[in-house]
């Protein structure tokens, strides 16, 4: 495993499991068997009891693991972000996270809710605060007022949605970029299909005896982009996590960055209903 040194100091797995859908906490113990340690929840996947029961049935020390929960939108229109991270640290059964990531910037409370945020990093429950979903005029607003810098901006990113703009920015301001969906998600598996079957992917898996997840896993990797594939898959769970014993070349990585299209397959952070 290889760890990003984030903004805060601290180390960060470069690949973690997702668990949105994930109901049971079987796919966390074979995360874990296969050297998985950390784990991306939010309190709007409905699951932070069962990666909490999941974290104390491994037995790993907690300073072994990095755990990601995420203010929901519900919450922050609420203005309950310290009563949420204190909900969401009762379910998981942790004194504290790791990493807490505002889970969408809901325009008329984001910035609002950022400066919430920091104030619960300066009392110790969330290691490092981020956001998710925001795009670069988000990351402007907060700049105006921000006393923390964000670890984290959490995205939509696989090779048809590259977000070079967002990569840059991140760059610049010491943010480091994660990606959501970095296989292109569960919602349109023909999408899915039509990506792992492309030649610049298939002859890159033939390359280096590595399957079309693994090489855009690695393109991640080789990105300096931190990623949470999610499966429950046993042996896929394994799959993603087997991309540290190669790396993709400059010109591999550019050949796969040129496959952006600009796609989404989730909502668009400029456009979504506040309904989630
Ligand atoms: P993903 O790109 O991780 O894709 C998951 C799909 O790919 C599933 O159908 C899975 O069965 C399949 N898959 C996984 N490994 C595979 C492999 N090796 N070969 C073939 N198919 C494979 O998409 P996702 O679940 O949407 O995103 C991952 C995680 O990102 C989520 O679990 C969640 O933690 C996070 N997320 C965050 C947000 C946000 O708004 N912040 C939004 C969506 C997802």
């Amino acid at each position: 495993m290889k760890n990003i040194t984030l903004n805060t100091g601290a180390e960060m797995p470069m690949l973690g499991l997702g668990v949105y859908k994930i109901d049971d906490t079987s796919s966390i113990h074979t995360a874990f068997e296969a050297g998985y340690r950390s784990i991306d929840t939010a309190s709007a996947y409905d699951n932070e009891e069962l990666v909490g029961a999941a974290i104390r049935e491994s037995g790993l020390p907690r300073d072994e693991l990095f755990i990601t929960t995420k203010l929901s939108n519900p919450g922050q229109r609420e203005g309950r972000a310290g009563v949420e991270l204190d909900d969401s640290l009762n379910r998981l059964g942790l004194d504290y996270v790791d990493l807490y990531l505002m889970h969408w910037p809901v325009p008329e409370t984001y910035a609002d809710s950022w400066r919430a945020m920091e104030k619960l990093f300066k009392k110790g429950r969330a290691k490092a605060i981020g956001v998710s979903n925001f795009q670069s005029r988000h990351i402007t607003e907060i700049k105006k007022q921000w006393t923390v810098v964000p670890a984290i901006n959490q995205v939509e990113l696989h090779p048809r949605l590259t977000q070079k703009p967002l990569l840059w920015i991140s760059k610049m301001e010491t943010i480091a970029l994660q990606s959501w969906s970095p296989l292109g998600g569960g919602r349109d598996f023909a999408f899915k299909e039509q990506l792992f079957a492309h030649e610049t992917i298939e002859s890159l898996a033939k390359k280096y005896g590595k399957t079309p997840a693994q090489i855009i896993l690695r393109w991640n990797i080789d990105l300096g982009i931190v990623t949470i594939p999610k499966s429950a898959t046993p042996e896929r769970i394994r799959e993603n996590i087997d991309i540290f014993d190669f790396s993709l070349t400059q010109a591999e990585v550019t050949a796969i960055d040129m496959l952006n299209q600009n796609h989404r397959t989730g909502p668009d952070p400029d456009t979504f209903h506040n309904d989630f």
